[in-house]
């Protein structure tokens, strides 16, 4: 079994390779879900649907999230009753929105809800959401306290970042099946995603990091960085602001407990060198996925530096 750990739009690029090459029975796709927000009375998993989205070919390609040719009429509507719409959903999104937050409400673990909606949506990998439980990830800015998305999104990333909190992690449990998979599997990937806000709050989780250091499975990681910044987001923002240097060996750093191989971008390798002094195998490779088959040429490059698979 091949097991992902995976946040939203990077992490979908790569997934959409490596399904194209993993028979689905043997990949197991764990997802964030610290970015969950209620919106509109609303359960959102921006990074579950992403994922989903991706893998049953309906995602916007341009914009890397919400579905392919959506409208906003709702949204629109919901503007003119004074609601925020700066968190854009789309109408067909939506109604994946009400139907997971219908399925809650019927007492529906997420797992559940999360599992019908990709079935539904012809997705053969199985994608778990890392907790059954409510975690939120919120930033200490120098303006104050906030969602991740409020950070994100409506403020597009402009204010100091002092810190992050995973908040409700503490209580929270793993969903069932995710350390289970983990103990179980022969190559753990962890996909090119924001290591603080994607990869950070799976980490967290109770259990985790213990299970990826003592499990057997060969460990692997995928830089977000190509060419000394992330593709997209505040990774660089986010990583200076907790004292982690803002690169791909800093990303390699945050995982060098548990992790045996990176897959370094071609344009960062003045890198390899410190990176393979922290005892971490280095793999050069281009790892920017413009195209389908960019990300089919990078999950060949993960799958072939996987020895066990
Ligand atoms: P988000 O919650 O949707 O932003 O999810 P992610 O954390 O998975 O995605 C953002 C991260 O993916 C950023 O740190 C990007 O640098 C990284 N990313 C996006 N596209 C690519 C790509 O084509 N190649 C690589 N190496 N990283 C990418």
């Amino acid at each position: 079994m091949l097991v992902a750990l995976a946040g939203g739009v990077g992490a979908s690029r790569l997934l959409y390779g490596l399904a194209k090459l993993v028979p689905p029975e043997k990949l197991t796709i764990i997802v964030n879900t610290g970015d969950d927000i209620e919106m509109h009375g609303l359960h959102i998993s921006p990074d579950v649907d992403t994922v989903i989205y991706m893998l049953a070919g309906l995602i916007e390609e341009r914009r890397g999230w919400g579905i392919r040719g959506d409208t906003f009429h709702c949204l629109e509507m919901l503007g003119r009753y004074g609601c925020e719409t700066w968190f854009r959903l789309g109408d067909k999104d939506l109604a994946t929105h009400i139907y997971r937050t219908m399925l809650l409400k019927q007492g529906t673990p997420l797992s559940v809800a999360t599992e019908k909606i990709r079935k539904m949506l012809g997705v053969e990998p199985k994608i778990i959401p890392m907790t059954n439980d409510r975690v939120e990830t919120w930033i200490i800015t120098d303006v104050g306290e906030m969602h991740f998305q409020e950070y994100y999104v409506k403020r597009r990333f402009r204010d100091r970042v002092l810190g992050v909190v995973y908040r409700g992690i503490r209580d929270a449990s793993p969903a069932p099946g995710v350390l289970e998979a983990l103990r179980g599997a022969e190559a753990v990937v962890l996909c090119p995603s924001n290591p603080i806000v994607s990869i950070g709050p799976i980490l967290a989780l109770k259990g985790v990091r213990r299970t990826l250091v003592e499990c057997e499975a060969e460990k692997i990681a995928v830089s977000p960085f190509v060419g000394s910044k992330p593709v997209k987001g505040p990774a660089d923002r986010l990583m200076e602001g907790l004292g982690v240097e803002p690169s791909a060996y800093g990303v390699a750093k945050l995982y060098a407990d548990f992790l045996d191989k990176f897959v370094l971008d071609v344009r960062d390798e003045a890198l390899r060198d410190r990176i393979e002094a922290l005892g971490i195998e280095v793999i050069i490779a281009d790892t920017l996925m413009k195209t389908p088959a960019d990300r089919i040429r990078l999950a060949r490059v993960v799958l072939k530096s996987i020895t066990r698979f």
